[in-house]
């Protein structure tokens, strides 16, 4: 018995001093050893089947070789890692460290952000309102009663019969009237709902909507105001279009155009070889709305405006396609 134990001793001290150096070996011996059916563990093992007196001197003996060879063993493989060979790379102090990456805002609220900044700096406050909207302010103080045909032109989400998400951010024109006498200078941005869903409709997208009321407002003030905002929004060389229109808020109404950003005017796919493209609807306050907030028709006027934030992104970034903007797809997100 005490001549095995000798031998294994020996054996392992010899291996190790062999393995020292090697990672792998180090970690064979390891096994070959202390492993569950290492040969230290075996014998250990074996003890139960020795005479009763010899199993205490056996055991005492087996545990402190088996103790110093791990310990041997650990110091080894410590030498090997600090000597730069071992199996854990030495750490360069020198490599430059990880860049952190940092993210950016959504190019819709890029967009936004843009839009309310070019009429913040044309004297327009921005006011924010609910996106649960009673049916009064979303349709009927905006000049559009119950049964009108207007209303089947937005595709309505109904919460009740008397309360809907908001399509389109207008509300926020009877909101703003009702708290204030004239003059006011408003643009509302914000989420509007719709039940419309294809490639150049989203159930929910965001408009920005305008209002500017005062003593002897014009048309011509409109033109100008939309046309300093184009030249900022896109550059000095795009050209306007007003085209006539209908909507129930404002009389006389019309589209705005831009020649197309993409063809200049030559006819391509995105303008549907028309040379234009629609960014926004307009027109001149519907007497019947002020009457509604309680402003004199007579001795007011004013204009009002909308347009979709999408639309402008898409255009300005020449994206085709309105759904990529919600998927969330980093590779396409991290291009803004
Ligand atoms: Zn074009």
């Amino acid at each position: 018995m005490e001549h095995q134990l000798d031998q294994i001793d020996s054996e392992a001290r010899r291996e190790l001093e062999a393995s020292a150096g090697d990672s792998q070996k180090l970690q064979a011996l390891s096994v070959k050893y202390l492993g569950r059916k290492g040969v230290l563990t075996q014998f250990l093992r074996s003890i139960a089947s020795l005479p009763p007196e010899a199993r205490p001197g056996a055991g005492q003996r087996a545990n402190a070789i088996k103790q110093r060879l791990a310990a041997d063993l650990a110091a080894a493989v410590e030498a090997l890692a600090m000597s730069g060979r071992g199996a854990t790379p030495p750490i360069d102090v020198s490599l430059p460290g990880r860049a952190l990456v940092c993210g950016a805002l959504h190019p819709i609220t890029q967009i936004s952000g843009e839009i309310c900044d070019i009429f913040s700096r044309l004297g327009f406050d921005i006011v924010e309102g609910p996106e649960v909207e009673k049916d009064y302010y979303n349709f009927e103080a905006l000049n559009i009663p119950p049964n009108h045909p207007a209303r089947d032109m937005q595709d309505t989400f109904f919460v009740s019969e008397a309360v809907v998400l908001r399509t389109h951010t207008s509300p926020l024109q009877i909101r703003t009237m009702e708290k204030q006498p004239p003059p006011v200078r408003i643009i509302a941005p914000g989420k509007v709902f719709r039940c419309d869903s294809d490639q150049t409709h989203t159930p929910m997208f965001h408009q920005v909507e305008g209002l500017l009321v005062d003593e002897n407002v014009s048309f011509g003030d409109l033109k100008g105001t939309l046309t300093a905002f184009v030249h900022q929004m896109f550059d000095e060389q795009t050209r306007l279009r007003f085209r006539p229109s209908f909507f129930p808020f404002t009389e006389p109404s019309a589209e705005v155009d831009i020649l197309c950003v993409i063809c200049r005017g030559q006819g391509c796919r995105v303008c549907k070889q028309t040379g234009w493209l629609e960014i926004l609807g307009s027109g001149m306050v519907h007497p019947a709305v002020f009457e509604n907030v309680g402003y004199d028709a007579t001795r007011y006027t004013g204009f009002a405006f909308g347009m979709g934030v999408e639309r402008i992104a898409m255009l300005k970034y020449g994206i085709d396609d309105l759904r990529k903007f919600f998927e969330n797809d980093l590779r396409f997100l991290s291009q803004f």
